[in-house]
Formats: C-alpha cells, structure tokens, sequence
C-alpha cells in the first residue's frame, strides 16, 4: 500500500486548496440565499479560471479534455473540493454527470459520444441519472416498474422516477428500465439516453429537501415518463446489462463521495475549533475550548475523521491496483462509515456554534439539511452493513 503523493499533485491540491478559499468561500454565502441559476454567470467565470489553470475535470480521460487522475489521487482533490459545496461543480466532476461521463466513457457509441459525452465532459451541458422510482424501494432496484418495450425502430418508456439529482435543465437522463422482462432479475433492465426535450418526458417537480426544492443543478426532479419513444440508438452498452453498468458506477463513485465528505468533514471540524478557541463563555474570559466535552469533541472527531479518510484512502489504492471487486467489502464498509463520520463532525459543530450553528450565518446550517441524505443514497447504511455481515459471516458458517 502507498499513499505517497507526487510533486504533481502536491502542486496540484495547493492550487485547488488555494483557489477554493479564495475564490468559492467567499461567494458561497449568495449560493444558500439565491436562486442556483442566477449564479450560473458568476459559476461560469471561475469555471473558466479553472480551465485556464489546467484543473478542469480531474478525473475524467485526459482525451476528454481532463485530468486523467488514479482513483486515490482524484480522492485527494475530492477531499479538496468537499471544503466548499461549489468545489466540484466549479471543477466540472459533480454528480451526477461524473458518474455519467465514466459510463459514456465506457460504454457509449461514437455517435452517443459525440452527441452527449463531449459536451458534458466539456461542461457545456448537464445530465441526470433516473433508477430511484417513488412505489419500488431504491434499496433493492431490481424491482423496478419502469418498462421501456420496442416498437418499430424505438423504445417507448413508461414508468414512475424520482429524485433524480439535478434534472431540472438537464439535456438528457440516463434512465434504467426493464427491457426484458423475462430474464433473470439481474439481467431485466438497461440503461437508456433520453434527452429530457423528447414528449413524454414530464419533469413533475423539483422535490423539496428539508424545506428547500433548489433549481437547476440543486435539485432532485420527480420525472413521470409517458408513452416517451426513443430510438434505440439511445441504448446505452447492450441490453440487459444496466445493473451490472450501474455497480461499475457505483463503486469508484463513493470514494468520490467519502472523500468529498471528508473535505466537509474538514470544514465542520476548522469551524468548531476557531468557535470553542474564540468564544468567551465565562466572565474570567474562559472560552468554550477550556470545556472537558468540548476537547472530547475535539479530540474524537479528529481521530474519526483521520480513521475514515484512511480507509477510504486504501479503498482508493485497492481499487487502482487490483478492481472494483476486490475491494468490495472495502466499498461498502467506508460508505457508511465516511457518511457517520461526516455526521457526527457536523452535529458537534453546531453544537459548539450555539444558535448561531442553527442560523445560514455559517456553512453548518446547510450541510446539516443538505449531507443528512448520505446515510441513505448509493446504498443506505443498513443495506451495506447487511450484505458487508452476510459476506463475511459465510467464513465462519463454512
Ligand atoms: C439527496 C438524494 C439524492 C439522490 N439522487 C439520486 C439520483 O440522482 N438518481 C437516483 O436514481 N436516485 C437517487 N436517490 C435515491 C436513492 O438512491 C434512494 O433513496 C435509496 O436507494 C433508497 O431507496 P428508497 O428511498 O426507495 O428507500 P427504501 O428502499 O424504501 O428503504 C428505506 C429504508 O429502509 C431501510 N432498508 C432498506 N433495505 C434494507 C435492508 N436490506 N436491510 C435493512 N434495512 C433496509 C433503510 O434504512 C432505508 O433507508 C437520491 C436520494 C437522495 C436522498
């Protein structure tokens, strides 16, 4: 195992660590407090300071116009970014598209990349992913209603989705539906593009999230697909093969998230140091930080964060050097270990903040509402406990 960093991306996290606190911190405030597409034009700008300095997309293909970084080194600049919400849309490897860029990458055809891959990659259009359905549980997808059947040279798509992150002004989903019903439940459904002008594709809502809808790339779109006919050139990889296309997504896609939360974890953990450090809470001029639970908070959340960010830096290293599979029980124990992680760090904050913790006047109000979701998306806690446990216990049953 080698967690060594290269001078390159030594360079490289200064420069991100740096352009994130001089340039997204300081405008995040207008972020909580206005409409997200009235920030496009500011976003735009930094995003082309981000391509100029040669930072724009880390880890896709440096054909694609990125990076082109391991899996552990793009976990280094995802922890980087995490510091701000606006890091990684800024440096063009947010989700959902980040996931959908390495699927295109992947699997699509040379007409599906140049119609959707370059320009997302590029960062000159949005896309969504739409599995999660509002009457079938998310935790176990391959009961899915959604049905996608053939007709003539096209596929006509039915079905019921939500929560699909960032599809109000997406250009196109990427929807899984069953094309063949009668295969084995693994092998039922497929991924398909379907640009979101195409008739039949109804965006119903943008659903509220603890109080807050958002718009355009902070939202999560309810989507009812009608009677919605693609051509099936817009199949995506072959048929029958969306949940096995869905866990190669999966896999690389939660270190993106744990060390995204680690970077939030950072964040919560910097605040709640300078508060107990600076505020007064005796008339003898004593601060928070002369309190023995606060030092407790202190000292646990460091040796948390430290014991979460090695993990999933490993996960990062096993998946680079032997696969996705080989590190699967790896996968599944720092997704809800990071997620918890990040939670505690964050309630703690506030706590130490007073009122003020409750208030937009810090970031903690926002991440509190906004990183609760972690402990549920990409797999809920349970489930990767569940399947970690059943895994491991087979050993010993043997
Ligand atoms: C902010 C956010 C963004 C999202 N973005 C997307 C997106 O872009 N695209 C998309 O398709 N989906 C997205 N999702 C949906 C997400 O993937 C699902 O919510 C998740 O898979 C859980 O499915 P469910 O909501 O249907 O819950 P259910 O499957 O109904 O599960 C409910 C609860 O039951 C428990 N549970 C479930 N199974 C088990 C088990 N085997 N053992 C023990 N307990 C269990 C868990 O506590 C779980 O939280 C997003 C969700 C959120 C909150």
């Amino acid at each position: 195992m080698n967690f060594e960093i290269s001078d390159r991306i030594k360079a490289v996290l200064n420069k991100i660590d740096r352009f994130v606190e001089e340039e997204l911190i300081p405008i995040e405030h207008e972020f909580f407090n206005r409409d997200f597409r009235e920030m496009i034009p500011v976003l735009e700008e930094k995003r082309k300071t981000v391509k100029e300095m040669g930072l724009w997309g880390p880890n896709h293909p440096e054909k694609l116009g990125g990076m082109g970084l391991t899996l552990l080194e793009h976990g280094l600049v995802s922890e980087s970014l995490g510091m701000s919400p606006l890091g990684h849309y800024v440096f063009g490897c947010q989700a959902p598209d980040a996931g959908n860029i390495e699927i295109l990458h992947l699997h699509g055809t040379e007409e599906q990349k140049e119609r959707y891959l370059k320009p997302l990659a590029a960062g000159k259009i949005r896309s969504c992913f739409a599995m999660t359905e509002v009457d079938m549980p998310g935790s176990n997808p391959v009961m899915m209603e959604t049905m996608a059947h053939k007709e003539g040279g096209d596929y006509i798509i039915n079905g019921h989705k939500w929560f699909a992150t960032a599809a109000d002004g997406s250009d196109f989903a990427i929807v899984m539906a069953v094309t063949n019903p009668d295969d084995n439940i693994y092998m039922r459904a497929s991924m398909i593009i379907v640009p979101t002008d195409t008739p039949g594709f109804n965006l119903v809502r943008n659903i509220p999230i603890m109080g807050h809808s958002g718009s355009g790339y902070t939202s999560h779109g309810e989507i009812v697909f009608r009677s919605c006919r693609v051509p099936q050139k817009n199949l995506l990889g072959a048929e029958g093969q969306g949940f096995v296309m869905a866990q190669e997504r999966l896999g690389p896609g939660r270190i993106h998230h744990c060390m995204r939360w680690l970077g939030i974890c950072k964040r919560a953990f910097d605040l709640m140091c300078k508060r107990a450090a600076e505020r007064v809470i005796s008339p003898d001029g004593k601060t928070l930080a002369s309190k023995q639970i606060v030092q407790s908070w202190v000292a646990e959340s460091a040796a948390e964060i430290q014991a979460a960010r090695l993990m999933t830096l490993q996960t990062a290293w096993k998946i680079d050097a032997l696969g996705p599979k080989e590190a699967r029980d790896d996968i599944g124990l720092i997704k809800f270990v990071a997620a918890n992680t990040m939670q505690r760090v964050i309630d703690r904050a506030l706590q130490v903040h007073g009122g003020l913790g409750m208030t937009d006047d810090t970031i903690l109000a926002y991440y509190f509402r906004h990183e609760r979701a972690a402990r549920i998306y990409d797999g809920a806690d349970e489930v990767h406990k569940s399947s970690f446990a059943r895994r491991y216990l087979r050993k010993y049953q043997a």
